[in-house]
């Protein structure tokens, strides 16, 4: 084969020594017909001068065992994988190479001369079955399961190669939070394959017409467009809210003193604050905490799990001990370092659960988790009274208020009088994820293949995300609060108006995103 301009660029990670090769193709790069080539060029001594130049290819330094991972279309006698292996690999079966079906329905082993063999996976057989052998290389020609993947990863003891060619339709979000954004092009290596790759007119030695693809994209579910004309992962267009931007909601503490000068040491703390929380039984409650600003802008604190939630599997801590950790950090006794703002104890002036939740009978102790909120709090002297969340519309149906919150003129330069309403605290990593993560519920029932549905649970990536619809809802009024601020002390007057007068002199510099 002469490979097209995007295909040489794989095929060279590989013969460098990647360890994982990631290429999320649109429909028509030539996926499988890469693959199988890639298969016939380390099993069979190499011809093809674009990988004979590899020692990968020519002198094999891995184990001999390689393993093909497909869906059971491809794998069949008649799919597209086992076509693509028949038309690239020298010779025929019985002269070079030999292939059996085993136990299965499909040719699940494949044995060469030059001492290479391997064997067939499909994506729908037990996690167990990945647990075995120890490979040289793997091919996962359809996006694999989280857990067959690490599987598969666990196998490579004496070092190898996998490598992953896949449509980036939905089921795919592991692989770009831990392959693609951590491409580094030394261990890691990602490329999107772009349909345009294998245009005879706008590509390196592409086979398709122009005319050809602008009609297969003209065809193309707009919805799926990215992923299959452009090999750009799709779900990042079911995002609920794909207007939250890193750089216009993220915000550090140099930041918010540029937009609100009067939000000096002392005076920050005093501003009012709002804890929602989000409780769960089996995993940790989440707590978020924001800042109503004079302007009633929100700003997202601080965040309670402060570790990694997306992969945590059961809670830490009971009620009682996560109040005890609530009470320290709004008291100001650990706070947080990245925001010099934040150092004494926070004006908590209202305090919301989510109200199905909260009115939930914990089992044994015949209370609500609302009631052992307000106890463990009261034990200690201290108010954990929550109030329940605000009737909002259907779950996933009604984030106009979000939204509404998140939105700016974007016609107009960004700056401090033409921002969004709604920030958040670059270190609340989990709000930032969820934000990132946080899909629509027929987006994610639109799933293409069964095991896409057990991947993103649709209720990934929600908690944050249910806390920011309620904290929106309540439509907060700085002045309605005013009376609940803590009393400014002679301390906090004095460092406000020597901060005031340096923040006075600085720049208003508008930026476009
Ligand atoms: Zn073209």
């Amino acid at each position: 084969m002469v490979p097209h301009g995007g295909q040489v660029k794989a095929i060279n990670a590989i013969g460098s020594g990647v360890f994982v090769v990631l290429i999320t193709a649109a429909n028509g790069w030539g996926k499988t017909y890469w693959g199988a080539n890639v298969v016939a060029n380390i099993c069979c001594a190499s011809k093809n001068p674009a990988f004979k130049k590899f020692k990968t290819f020519t002198d094999w330094p891995f184990p001999k065992l390689g393993r093909l991972v497909s869906s059971p279309d491809n794998i069949s006698d008649v799919g597209a994988v086992t076509k693509a292996l028949e038309y690239w690999l020298p010779g025929e079966p019985g002269n070079g190479w030999s292939r059996n079906k085993g136990n299965k329905s499909f040719y699940s082993n494949y044995k060469f001369v030059t001492g290479h063999s391997f064997k067939v996976l499909s994506v729908e057989q037990e996690k167990k079955e990945f647990e075995s052998d120890t490979l040289g290389w793997a091919w996962f020609d359809e996006p694999p399961l989280h857990e067959q993947y690490i599987a598969t990863v666990w196998r490579m003891r004496k070092g190898g190669i996998i490598f992953i060619t896949a449509t980036p339709l939905s089921g795919c979000a592991w692989m770009k939070d831990e392959i693609a954004d951590k491409a580094d092009g030394i261990k890691t290596f990602w490329i999107e394959g772009d349909i345009e790759d294998n245009c005879i007119e706008h590509g390196v030695n592409g086979y398709l017409k122009h005319s050809d693809i602008e009609r297969m994209s003209e065809r193309c579910d707009e919805d799926e467009r990215a992923a299959r004309m452009h090999g750009k992962f799709m779900y990042l267009s079911g995002l609920v809210f794909k207007t939250f931007n890193r750089k216009a909601h993220v915000i550090n503490q140099e930041e918010i003193k540029e937009y609100w000068p009067e939000a000096v040491f002392g005076e920050f703390d005093r501003w009012p604050s709002v804890n929602i929380c989000d409780p769960h039984d089996r995993r940790s409650d989440v707590h978020i905490w924001a800042k109503i600003t004079p302007d009633n802008n929100l700003i997202i604190y601080d965040e309670y799990p402060d570790w990694n939630f997306s992969e945590e599997k059961s809670r830490k801590h009971t009620i009682k001990q996560t109040v005890e950790i609530l009470h320290q950090k709004e008291s100001g006794q650990t706070v947080k370092e990245v925001c010099v703002l934040l150092r004494g104890p926070q004006a908590i002036v209202r305090r919301i659960m989510d109200k199905r939740k909260g009115a939930q009978m914990q089992s044994g102790s015949g209370l609500t988790t609302f009631d052992l909120y307000q106890h463990a709090g009261s034990e200690k002297g201290w108010s954990y009274a929550y109030e329940e969340s605000p009737k909002v519309g259907l779950k996933n149906i009604d984030h106009k208020v979000v939204k509404e919150y998140l939105a700016w003129d974007k016609n107009l330069p960004y700056s401090i009088r033409n921002k969004p309403k709604l920030f958040v605290l670059k270190d609340c990593t989990n709000t930032i994820y969820d934000f990132e993560h946080y899909l629509w519920d027929d987006f994610v029932g639109k799933a293409v293949d069964s095991h896409d549905k057990k991947e993103v649970p649709k209720d990934k990536a929600k908690d944050h995300m249910d806390c920011m619809r309620w904290l929106c809802e309540l439509r907060l009024d700085f002045k309605d609060y005013k009376n609940q601020m803590l009393p400014r002390d002679k301390y906090r007057r004095e460092t406000f108006n020597s901060h005031r007068n340096i923040i006075n002199r600085q720049e208003e510099d508008g930026w476009m995103l």
